[in-house]
């Protein structure tokens, strides 16, 4: 039994869903459960239809309008016929309902959020499973809602194991023993019943989930590059492909920010040995990339570079030139986790901290807020956080990548070097 994790890219037009039927087609050997997030970059409009919706917003029809045109596009290339199309029909007015309602005032941001964003994911999938089955794939759509059960806490719920394995252990493997099954990423329910969201790019992580709980001899997620590469190669034109990944410095290179994979997807692949493959949806006969079990490390000389743009540097002071010891960074890092701010690197002197984190108006409004009555508090926007990976002194590329800027932080551990550039 395996899984396919297929990400937006993938799914971004019908010409995308033909090449997903040809990688199904050509590659699947064997029990399969694929795992699609929505399509193209749908998320983000739906995150502003949610924003239009909940602050009643004159766009929320032109904004609907658009999501709805953009599948309806697909739909139309695809040639699915009226008959298979009104699943996806029924959705749509689903969405329409209830974003033309005035949202009841006592529901909070992340609730609407977690009610509205879903639907990319329920939409994408109906398109390709209907589009599989109509060139003669056989696949059956089932809805992750039923089997990733999770807390209540909307968009960054936490999988409830316990609640989750027993489900997709004794409903949902019989079903992928007989056929493909094709569900959503990135969504969950929780135990109040309602829709979860996992937190953006989640999808790689329910592909993990389900691996986990059906015991899959491996995950392969497919992406628009030819698999892990020592650097974006949207970014760094020198990319080289890193073939072979161990657990931990996968680990590592997601926790540092390497976009490429989810940094929660890992660890139930490594709990249960479960080998991950990074392979191209482009050229799928290439080898990509295999993450596994390894004692040893396997880049070897490879350095590999992640960079952070839009980072927020923020300084806090002591307004009484206390210490900044174990009772102020309590409170700062109180802070911190009440306004939701996940930091990226820290460094503390005697009288002040500093930390990075991505820019996000309202959390840093929000740390500003809880802090500024003890504490000196500025705030210093558009920096970027440079982490060499597996770095060494020797290093004769990182004067050309840092090209005269500023550098404002500098942290050095075992396995990383990490500046903060201005
Ligand atoms: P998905 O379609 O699954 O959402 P993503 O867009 O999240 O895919 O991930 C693929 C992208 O990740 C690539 O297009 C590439 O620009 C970016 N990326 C960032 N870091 C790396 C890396 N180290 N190796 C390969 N790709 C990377
Ligand atoms: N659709 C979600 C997002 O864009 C989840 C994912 O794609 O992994 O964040
Ligand atoms: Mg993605």
């Amino acid at each position: 039994m395996r899984v396919y994790k297929f990400g937006g890219a993938s799914v971004k037009s019908s010409a995308a869903v033909k090449n997903v039927g040809e990688v199904l087609r050509t590659q699947a050997d064997g029990p399969l459960l694929v795992v699609i997030s929505a399509m193209g970059k749908i998320t983000n409009k739906l995150e502003l239809l949610v924003d239009a919706y909940f602050h009643n917003k004159k766009t929320k029809k032109k904004i609907y309008d658009e999501i709805k045109q953009f599948h309806q596009v697909i739909i139309d290339e695809l040639q699915i016929s009226e008959n298979d199309y009104y699943e996806v029909e029924n959705l749509l007015i689903e969405l329409e309902c209830i974003v033309e309602k005035r949202r009841d005032e006592s529901s909070s941001f992340d609730v609407e959020y977690d009610r509205i964003v879903p639907f990319g994911e329920l939409l994408s999938t109906k398109i390709v499973s209907t589009y599989l089955n109509k060139i003669g794939y056989k696949s059956r759509w089932i809805d992750a809602r039923n089997f990733v059960i999770t807390t209540n806490k909307n968009r960054a719920a936490n999988v409830l194991w316990d609640e989750s394995i027993p489900l997709i252990t004794n409903s949902l493997k019989p079903l992928v023993e007989k056929q493909t099954i094709v569900t959503q990423g990135f969504i969950g329910r929780g135990l109040n019943h309602k829709n979860t969201t996992l937190g953006r790019e989640g999808s790689d992580y329910t592909a993990a989930i389900f691996a986990f709980a059906l015991d899959a001899e491996s995950v392969t997620i497919w992406k628009d590059v030819d698999g892990v590469m020592n650097a974006d190669p949207r970014k760094f034109d020198d990319a080289v492909l890193i073939p072979r990944l161990s657990f931990n410095e996968a680990i590592e290179l997601a926790y540092y920010g390497a976009s490429v994979i989810h940094p929660k997807t890992i660890q139930p692949l490594k709990n249960k040995k479960i080998p991950l493959c990074v392979k191209s949806f482009l050229n799928p006969d290439r080898p990509g990339t295999i993450v596994m079990e390894s004692d040893q490390k396997t880049l070897n000389e490879t350095q590999c570079y992640i960079v952070k743009e839009d980072q927020i540097l923020v300084t806090i002071a002591s307004k009484d030139f206390s210490f900044i010891v174990e009772d102020n960074l309590e409170i700062i890092f109180n802070a911190f986790n009440s306004a939701g701010v996940q930091l990226n690197l820290m460094q503390n002197s005697a009288i002040s901290f500093m930390a990075c984190f991505n820019a996000e108006t309202s959390k840093v409004e929000k740390l500003v807020e809880l802090l500024t009555n003890k504490f000196e508090v500025t705030i210093n926007e558009g920096h970027t956080l440079l982490t060499v990976f597996n770095y060494s002194d020797s290093n004769s590329e990182l004067e050309n990548i840092i090209a005269g800027r500023n550098i404002t932080l500098e942290q050095k551990s075992n396995s990383a070097l990490q500046l903060l550039l201005i």
